[in-house]
């Protein structure tokens, strides 16, 4: 955790995630469209997640797709994030989902930031500006100078003036203030009736300053198709991949399950090991923790701790596909070959291919799990043992880290 973040008091973000989006069709609403790879929701709640600093994040979702955003965010977001997540029921406007999302805060959350469930490309710097911002000030909001040429046009089409940008400067997202300005605002709009399009109008209207602080071009907001484009553009040129290699080998015994990639296979004899001797599993999560520069099983997994005693070679395999999603890498396939005299393997193929896939979370055809023997000849040939080899290729789901 970067020292800057450290003098920070206890900070929360709300997402208002309740509006339908109808420009972009009847379907799902915005937020759920896939942006290179992963939903628009999911990015923005990960940006901030990333940041220790965030204690909680509350997303307000529209009343018919709770359900489904809870499902989404636990899918793909690893658990050290998820902890900090709730989710709940927005409102039919802006200010009310803020408003529940609000309610929904731990009281120890004194520092409060709204951002829009359409802005995913945030980036750490900003988000960090905001929180500091308010910190020190008590309110302040992301934004940029107008580059634009603005212009007063009449309902007829007829330019009536040029407006004079200096000064002027379009909003975004964080806004950021500290929680009983920001809790007096919402109060204050309640009394009047106030209906304001962001929170620093309402902050505003209470009569509470509200600074800006530098935002970002790239933290557009995605509101029209072309948006996505520009955002999946923007993604795809930072995206970066990672090549993995695992090997493992274990010895045949007798009074052993004999597991392969999670399958029990009906043998005379097993793989002898500290845990399920899970020989392909430990082979593709070696390869994964290779492509990311981890080390090997060996080191996250030792086998001197008895937890690991006997353990499922899956969950292993699992843990290592959360620290993956962590780091924002996503494994885009895998080659695996079991070295294997006998048994015979062809019909547990597919089994495994689907467990593996399964704690992988893709599809199963982005695994190809393949058997041979080596016609009898060194430690596998003369049945002693079972080898797995596996390669990988892991992709960065945003730009690298
Ligand atoms: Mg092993």
């Amino acid at each position: 955790m970067p020292s800057n973040t450290l003098q920070l008091p206890p900070a929360g973000v709300i997402i208002p995630a309740g509006g339908i989006g109808a420009r972009f069709g009847p379907a799902l609403p915005k937020q759920f469209l896939d942006l290179a790879g992963l939903p628009i929701l999911v990015r923005t709640c990960r940006a901030f997640l990333d940041l220790e600093a965030i204690r909680c994040l509350v997303v307000a979702a529209p009343a018919d797709f709770v359900q489904h955003t809870i499902d989404l965010l636990h899918t793909h977001l690893p658990s050290s994030q998820t902890d900090r997540l709730h989710i709940t029921t927005g409102g039919a406007t802006r200010q009310d989902s803020v408003r529940a999302g609000l309610r929904k805060l731990p009281a120890e959350i004194d520092l409060v930031l709204v951002h829009d469930a359409a802005r995913p490309l945030v980036d750490r710097a900003t988000i960090l500006r905001c929180l500091h911002g308010a910190s020190q000030f008590g309110a302040v909001i992301a934004a940029v100078p107008v580059k634009d040429t603005l212009k007063k046009v009449s309902s007829s089409g007829i330019i009536e003036k040029t407006i004079d940008r200096s000064g002027l400067w379009q909003a975004q997202t964080p806004q950021a203030a500290q929680r009983p300005l920001l809790e007096t605002a919402f109060a204050e709009a309640e009394r009047t009736h106030f209906i304001g399009t962001d929170e620093a109008s309402l902050l505003e209207a209470a009569g509470i300053p509200v600074r800006v602080v530098e935002g970002s071009e790239r933290n557009c907001k995605i509101t029209r198709p072309e948006d996505l484009q520009v955002s999946f553009a923007l993604l795809t040129k930072e995206r970066t991949m990672k090549i993995g290699h695992g090997f493992d080998a274990h010895r045949l015994v007798a009074g052993r399950k004999l597991i392969l990639g999670g399958v029990t296979i009906d043998f005379e004899q097993g793989l002898d090991g500290h845990s399920d001797a899970d020989v392909v599993a430990h082979a593709l999560t070696d390869a994964l923790l290779g492509a990311l520069g981890e080390g090997d099983i060996g080191r996250h997994f030792p086998d001197s701790d008895q937890q690991y005693k006997g353990i499922d070679s899956l969950l292993l395999l699992t843990q290592v596909c959360q620290l993956m999603a962590a780091r924002h890498y996503r494994l885009g396939n895998a080659d695996l070959t079991i070295v294997c005299q006998r048994p015979k393997l062809a019909p547990h193929l597919a089994a495994m291919q689907a467990n593996l896939a399964r704690c992988c979370q893709v599809a199963p055809e982005a695994i190809n799990v393949k058997a041979t023997t080596t016609e009898k000849m060194g430690y596998t040939g003369r049945g002693e043992g079972i080898a797995a080899h596996a390669v990988v290729l892991v992709r960065s789901d945003h730009g690298s880290k």
